[in-house]
């Protein structure tokens, strides 16, 4: 058995670390701790910062500009004094004057009473583009999922609201309204609480489109449909049918009640000032209306309704009729 202690064991221990120093990939150095000095280099170091190992020997760091951040190394030397060995990402300047990104490991030991410092340097530029380019690509991915986020909700919200409003007028849709037709229906028949269903129709609405176009038919429908949002009660609902017909649901009144705060939008129509619009056109509103009735459903009552409407129609015009019980 060989013992380390005798000169042969040294020797023999300090080729097997030279043939390590000199096979490992990785930049590895010995320098004298005091004044950093370069002892030996292995190839790993002539890769790296393309000096050959004769022309390092004897000088320093320093004076090959070695350390990108001198102050680095100054840190990494006071750290060891405290502890047995130290790493740190830090960066290193080649012959050329190439920068790389390195991850140094330092350790001191002593020979023969000098304080050596071993120093082993991988090259991490590219995991370090790497990084930053990821860094890059996960930046731009949140700020274009959240982009999206927000476009999906504006979409969302968008479509909700189409859902239920009429395009054209911003009033409820007739899916709406078959919605408020049977809730309010609902109530009336479990609470007891009486509501009304009215029918509006414009009066000669087509000689608006025969004479000055669909577009001012359009303007017509939604000033049509301001009025009454502006005349009817808080509490009430208005949708578009179809066409020039509109529907409001008035809540908690019957037909009979109904009369006055429909005979205020009918007024209303009939002195609003169409001509700025549509020159010697007279408009006007026929109105049908009937009450919840126990034995009907919101269909049953919104034809009995219907019906009204066209009686309206039939008697002149301008006119709202109430419903006969069925
Ligand atoms: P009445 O007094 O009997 O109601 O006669 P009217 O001329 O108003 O005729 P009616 O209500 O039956 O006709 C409605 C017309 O509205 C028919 C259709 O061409 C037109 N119309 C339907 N939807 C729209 C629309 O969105 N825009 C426009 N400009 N016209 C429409
Ligand atoms: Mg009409």
């Amino acid at each position: 058995m060989r013992d380390a202690a005798t000169p042969s064991g040294i020797d023999a221990e300090l080729e097997k670390y030279r043939r390590l120093f000199r096979s490992m990939p990785d930049y590895a150095t010995f320098s004298i701790l005091k004044t950093g000095e370069f002892i030996d280099v292995n190839p790993g170091f002539e890769r790296l910062i393309g000096y050959r190992r004769e022309e390092v020997i004897g000088r320093t760091a320093a004076s090959i500009k070695l350390w990108v951040h001198p102050e680095h190394r100054a840190q990494i030397v006071e750290r060891l004094q405290h502890v047995d060995e130290m790493s740190m990402e830090t960066q290193f300047r080649d012959r050329a004057g190439n920068i790389y990104d390195v991850d140094a490991s330092m350790a001191i030991f002593n020979m023969n009473g000098e304080a050596l410092l071993v120093a082993t340097a991988r090259d991490v530029t590219a995991r370090k583009r790497q990084e930053r380019e990821l860094e890059h690509y996960r930046t731009a991915l949140e700020k274009l999922v959240e982009q999206r986020t927000q476009e999906l909700e504006t979409a969302m919200q968008k479509l909700k609201n189409l859902a239920a409003h009429d395009e054209l007028t911003g009033v409820g849709n007739r899916r709406d309204l078959n919605t408020h037709l049977d809730q309010e229906c609902a109530a009336f028949k479990r609470f007891g609480l009486p509501a009304s269903i009215a029918v509006f129709d414009l009066d000669n609405f087509k000689e608006v489109n025969d004479r000055y176009g669909h577009a001012a038919g359009d303007e017509v429908i939604r000033a049509f449909a301001q009025i009454i949002r502006r005349e009817m009660r808080a509490v009430d609902y208005v949708a578009r049918f179809g066409g020039d017909e509109f529907v409001l649901l008035l809540k908690g009144i019957t037909a009979d009640a109904a009369q006055a705060p429909l005979g205020r939008i009918r007024d209303a129509v009939l002195a609003h000032p169409w001509s700025a619009l549509v020159p010697g056109v007279a408009l006007t509103t026929s109105i049908g209306v009937a009450s919840f009735h126990p034995s009907e459903s919101a269909d049953d009552t919104f034809r009995r309704a219907d019906k009204a409407l066209y009686q309206a129609k039939l008697q002149g015009r301008n006119q709202i009729v109430a419903a006969v019980e069925p």
